[in-house]
């Protein structure tokens, strides 16, 4: 095998511009600079330039937030590449795709464009790269499609329906939700079935068997369908780097694996980690950087048992520390560090022990805002981002962060009115929108004939198609059997289904665009933002039948088309809109172009490892933050603590925290209710490391107002209508 022969298939484009970090090594030059020194050293720290510079086994760097961790891995590939490591053959592994673009960023513009063809993504995303070229070895088909999280719930739904057919136990059977939360358990943490309902299920005990059966049909339908889900991912790579056959092929491809983030890796990810690093002929050098403070993702099975044991997996591990803080200042730092001071003392805390010295100079107090209500709230933050971008902050440096998506909808609503851009990331529903998975659908199709799931939704689409003729046609194209499903395109395309009377239309328009996007041989297909562009007289004539506000919905399908334009094949394409879900971009606000300034709204798990000179965290009520959810589970407590942890630390100069006093429940119908809340517990106690300030107190009169002024649909109506 060549060494200069790429780890995947096909090697990541180049970096784009970051988004939402603009500042790469910037500020003051530190102490540690020296004359002469490359670029990829200039500006370190000893400890930094240390871990830049190791060449001798494993590497763990722990060290808070804000210290230079990521910082310190992008400045390691630019120097690996100066060294002359061929690119392809340096494996960057992050939390998200942005986050390798970003890093890959900054390591080109010390070493050269040369580093931007580094293999950089998710293990999720490096993993269905891998699997298109060595699936087979590992049992899978070749053309499978992964499954988002929704469509696997509606699958283990499928098989629920089946196994509990005709019991009177099937109501009280656990939602599909739930029986896909417990077998990702069981398969993220590595423990039996048993344990996990006994220990984090209890009262799903009494339908044990029944989910057995219900999971183990799940594995066996997925292979039928030639279909994988998020955790079979890990679980096929990790097959790849365990079997003899297999290991030392995927392990000749790689020299150097570097991994971001690493206290939210599970079990699974670090056991394909020694795969590709541990003992044994050809292992590659490992460098893995984290917190174990920032550990904030143990809903899915990440374990900061993975930092702990590093020195235990790897032999001679060396472990670095960094301490200096180069991001906040010391005003904020403060604020975060009462944070976690108080875990201390509650005993939540044993890990690598670490401190944090502020390296910047003083700056302003952080804020904590007392609002009314969440509109109260929405206006406070609208006015302070204003302001600050009346003094030169940029929209782009500034960020609002929340515990859930849907904490930002009142947010949302006021940026739009106000005309403010503003990008969405993380707890979004774009994807879970329905008429967005139509058009996914049929993507998936022209994918993977086989996909059953694919078929069923967009047979769904069809004028005049019930239940009965759905499986007349899933009959007639021959998707009920694994060995024809393949074949089943072809005999859609070759009008063997039978469609009604009203469908024909319909069904010449989809066949003329399925026979166009498929265009002969692979390599002559569109690209697959014209495959969607093709999609599109679908859409728009099924759309303005089967959905209210048809326009805006196929406005969404373009969209989706020009994110098609970053991929270059259409299962490139679905596998990175599956496993990395694009921004929401705010349907009121409609989408901001890339080279405007906008605000990011994000939920803090997105807004990990990110920073700008202004965040805002909203929505910091108890209940909220921690959410209700947490309360009572020690663990689950000290999880949200770390969160919130997380979002202090994401501020370079501005910190404001905002919390509701009064917050409306959508529970839909008549229960729609008020209620009131104090502050989030984790700040009760640390209020003097912040200026106290509050919104519509006194014109709502907070506590003391009247029967609550209940939420005012047509305002919002009437709003929406007088855009230009
Ligand atoms: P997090 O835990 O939040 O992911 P991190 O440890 O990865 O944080 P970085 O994001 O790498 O920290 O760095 C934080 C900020 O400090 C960045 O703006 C980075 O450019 C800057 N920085 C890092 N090292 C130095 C240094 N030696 N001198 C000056 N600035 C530095
Ligand atoms: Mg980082």
């Amino acid at each position: 095998m060549s060494t200069t022969e790429s780890f995947v298939v096909d090697v990541a484009g180049p970096a784009r511009p970051a988004a939402a970090r603009p500042d790469g090594l910037r500020g003051a030059p530190t102490r540690a600079d020296r004359d002469g020194d490359p670029p990829w050293l200039a500006g370190l720290n000893d400890a930094q330039r240390r871990a830049v510079s190791h060449d001798d086994g494993p590497l763990l760097i722990v060290a808070g937030a804000g210290t230079g961790k990521t910082a310190t891995l992008a400045a390691r590939v630019a120097r690996l590449v100066a060294d002359g490591v061929p690119a392809e053959r340096i494996l960057l592994l992050t939390f998200t795709r942005r986050a390798s673009r970003e890093m890959l960023q900054r390591a080109a513009s010390m070493a050269g464009a040369e580093a931007s063809r580094v293999t950089g993504g998710t293990f999720h995303s490096v993993a269905v790269r891998l699997l298109h070229r060595f699936g087979a070895s590992v049992g899978l088909r070749p053309g499978f499609t992964v499954l988002d999280q929704g469509d696997a719930a509606d699958l283990i739904g499928v098989l629920r329906a089946e196994v509990t057919a005709g019991s009177v136990t099937a109501r009280r059977f656990p939602r599909k939700e739930t029986i896909a939360a417990i077998g990702s358990r069981v398969v993220n943490s590595q423990v039996r079935l048993g344990d996990v309902l006994k220990a984090e299920y209890p009262w799903c005990l009494d339908a044990a068997e029944g989910v057995r059966d219900v999971l183990a049909g799940y594995g066996a339908r997925k292979r039928e369908h030639n279909v994988v889900d998020y955790d079979d991912l890990l679980l096929y790579w990790r097959a790849l780097v365990r079997s003899e056959a297999t290991r030392d092929a995927v392990r000749a491809l790689v020299d150097h694996v570097l991994v971001d983030e690493y206290q939210d890796t599970n079990a699974v990810q670090a056991d394909i980690l020694e795969g590709l690093c541990g003992p044994g002929a050809a292992a590659a050098d490992l460098s893995v950087v984290g917190d174990d403070a920032q550990a904030i993702y143990s809903f899915r099975a990440a374990s900061v048992a993975n930092m702990l044991d590093f020195p235990r997996r790897f032999d001679d591990a060396t472990v670095v520390t960094l301490e200096e803080n180069y991001r906040s200042t010391p005003e904020v730092l403060d604020a975060a560090n009462a944070v976690m001071a108080d875990a201390v003392t509650g005993g939540e805390v044993d890990g690598y022990e670490k401190r944090l010295r502020p390296t910047r100079p003083s700056g302003p107090r952080p804020q904590l805002w007392t609002c009314a209500d969440e509109a109260a709230q929405a206006r406070a933050v609208c006015d302070l981002v204003l302001e600050r971008r009346e003094e030169g902050l940029d929209l782009r440096s500034q960020a609002v962060l929340f515990r859930t998506g849907h904490h930002s909808d009142g947010l949302e609503l006021e940026l739009s009115r106000r005309g403010v851009p503003y990008v969405k990331y993380g707890g979004l529903k774009y994807l879970e929108a329905a008429h967005v998975k139509d058009a996914l659908a049929m993507l998936r199709i022209l994918d993977n004939p086989a996909d059953r799931l694919a078929w069923e939704r967009v047979l769904d689409c069809f004028d005049g198609v019930g239940p009965a003729t759905r499986a007349k046609v899933v009959d007639a194209l021959g998707l009920d059997d694994p060995q024809t499903a393949a074949g089943a395109l072809g005999r859609f395309l070759d009008g063997a289904a039978p469609f009604p009377a009203r469908a024909r239309d319909e069904v010449a328009e989809l066949v003329a665009a399925f026979a166009e996007c498929r265009a002969g041989s692979a390599d002559a297909e569109p690209p697959p933002s014209v495959q969607l562009e093709r999609l599109v007289p679908f859409c728009t004539q099924v759309f303005a039948r089967k959905y209210r506000d048809p326009a805006v919905r196929v406005a969404d399908i373009e969209h989706l088309a020009t994110l098609a334009a970053e991929e270059p094949t259409r299962s490139r394409f679905l596998s990175s809109v599956v496993l990395d879900p694009p921004v929401s971009t705010g349907a009121l606000a409609g989408p901001p172009h890339l080279d405007d300034d906008w605000l990011t709204l994000s939920t803090i798990h997105s807004a990990k490892g990110g920073e700008w000179r202004a965040v805002y965290v909203i929505g910091a009520a108890d209940g909220n933050m921690p959410s209700d959810m947490a309360v009572g589970d020690r663990e689950g407590m000290a999880e949200e603590r770390r969160l919130l942890y997380v979002a202090l630390t994401r501020a370079r100069d501005h910190l404001v925290v905002t919390w509701p006093q009064r917050m409306y429940h959508h529970r839909g119908g008549l229960d729609d209710r008020y209620s009131y809340a104090p502050l989030c517990r984790f700040l009760t106690p640390i209020t003097e490391h912040f200026d106290e300030r509050s919104a519509g107190l006194g014109d709502t009169g907070g506590f003391d107002a009247d029967e609550p002024v209940a939420h005012d649909p047509v305002a919002v109506e009437l709003d929406a209508l007088w855009e230009l």
